[in-house]
């Protein structure tokens, strides 16, 4: 029995792990908004240890985040889903797009970061915790 798992969108790649997320947060940055050609992307932090993955048609593609160092974003290459990602600053853990999860009706997020380019008709709840930028700390 899995805490967490999911798919992409043409079921070819699949996740899941044993361990509990850490924490959900939702990203503003630009490069969130790129990739899931949406405003923002919400992120559920697992350990990478215990976290598996199945799948024929799994990609990844790095750039350098908002702090300067790589985010490796794994994506399907069939359907195209973002899947998750591995950030240098964070080591240890993955992003999962919390969009590709079986069953995401029980995140709760925790804080939204990269504010400072959120899209302004994007209604963020600002009784959360709020970074302009990375998390800092
Ligand atoms: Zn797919
Ligand atoms: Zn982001």
């Amino acid at each position: 029995m899995s805490t967490l798992n999911g798919s992409c969108l043409c079921g070819n790649v699949q996740y899941s792990t044993l361990a509990a997320p850490l924490m959900t947060a939702v990203c503003h940055c630009s490069d969130c908004q790129k990739q899931s050609g949406s405003a923002f992307s919400v992120n559920v932090l697992v350990p990478t240890e215990g976290f598996e993955v199945e799948g024929r048609s799994l990609s990844s593609y790095a750039s350098n985040g908002g702090s300067g160092l790589p985010v490796r974003r794994f994506f399907c290459s069939t359907c195209g889903s973002a899947l998750y990602s591995a950030i240098t600053t964070m080591p240890g853990l993955f992003a999962v797009k919390a969009g590709t999860l079986s069953d995401a009706s029980a995140l709760t997020p925790a804080l939204h970061m990269f504010c400072a380019s959120a899209q302004p008709w994007v209604a963020i709840d600002r009784t959360l915790t709020c970074y302009e930028q990375a998390v800092t700390e």
